[in-house]
């Protein structure tokens, strides 16, 4: 395809993320997400997720203690919500929680725990699964959570990628849904020299790649390094953004990725 034919594609790609209030450019910079999940059962850590500076998305756990209050606290802090759905882990002597997704259910029990899990949440915008590791590899449970997601306009799924093996995110895909998948895993080392090994990880990814999604928890290591760190991002190239943002921007550069490779 010429650069002539491909250009009024482009501009009405343009065109249709106007609406955005800060639209994430390719060339702009370099563009990191953070969600934050695993909250809901910690009423002080999940405040300090709230009061983080910027565009961190807050994931919270069905049934739990205070998931309203920190879904209304991270909402007025102008945060994006994500259901923090659970789901069948490889271990069965892991408990992935209440509400949980797991094989054996039927269709109308999934769609119910999906529907409560978000319902009972003020500003729910999407979903990322916590655990899932056996349920995110099966197929057709997949199948069924991804299009009852592509009725709820809008909804959006992150990939936590608690499995290399997860079909979730090509499924999302197929159904439409908007979605994108968990780069790095902050804390998987809790202490506070291995969340700023990974720290460190991260910025360099998100440079080497243009942009980069990472899953931190409320764990007090990562949330002393995200007070001092979240403010300095930008002096080193790097915009902190939604959720929604990046998903927006990676989306538009696979397209122009696409318009480029056919020309
Ligand atoms: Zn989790």
């Amino acid at each position: 395809m010429s650069i002539c034919r491909g250009l009024p594609i482009i501009v009405l790609l343009l065109a249709s993320f106007t609406s955005l209030a800060q639209p994430p450019d390719p060339g702009q910079g370099v563009f990191l997400a953070i969600v934050i999940d695993d909250l809901g059962n910690s009423r002080l850590e999940g405040e300090r997720v709230a009061a983080l500076p910027g565009p961190v998305a807050c994931s919270v756990l069905p049934q739990t203690p205070f998931s309203v209050h920190l879904a209304e606290r991270c909402q007025s802090a102008g945060k994006e919500i994500l259901l923090h759905l659970p789901m069948q882990p490889d271990d069965p002597a892991a408990d992935p929680g209440p509400g949980a997704l797991m094989t054996g259910q039927s269709r109308a029990t999934l769609q119910s725990l999906l529907h409560a899990g978000i319902d009972h949440l003020p500003g729910v915008i999407g979903v990322n699964n916590h655990m899932g590791s056996y349920l995110t590899r099966h197929a057709a449970y997949m199948d069924w959570l991804m299009e009852d997601l592509s009725q709820m306009h809008g909804t959006l799924f992150v990939d936590s990628m608690t499995t290399p093996h997860s079909k979730a995110l090509g499924i999302a895909r197929a159904y439409g849904v908007a979605t994108t998948r968990r780069d790095l895993f902050i804390d998987n080392d809790p202490s506070p020299e291995g969340v700023r090994a990974q720290w460190r990880l991260l910025l360099e990814s998100a440079l080497r790649e243009g942009s980069a999604l990472a899953i931190g928890h409320p764990r007090d290591a990562t949330l002393d390094l995200l007070e001092t760190e979240l403010e300095g991002l930008e002096a080193r190239g790097i915009i902190l953004t939604s959720v929604t943002d990046l998903i927006r921007f990676r989306q538009r550069e696979t397209t122009r990725w696409q318009e480029f490779s056919s020309r």
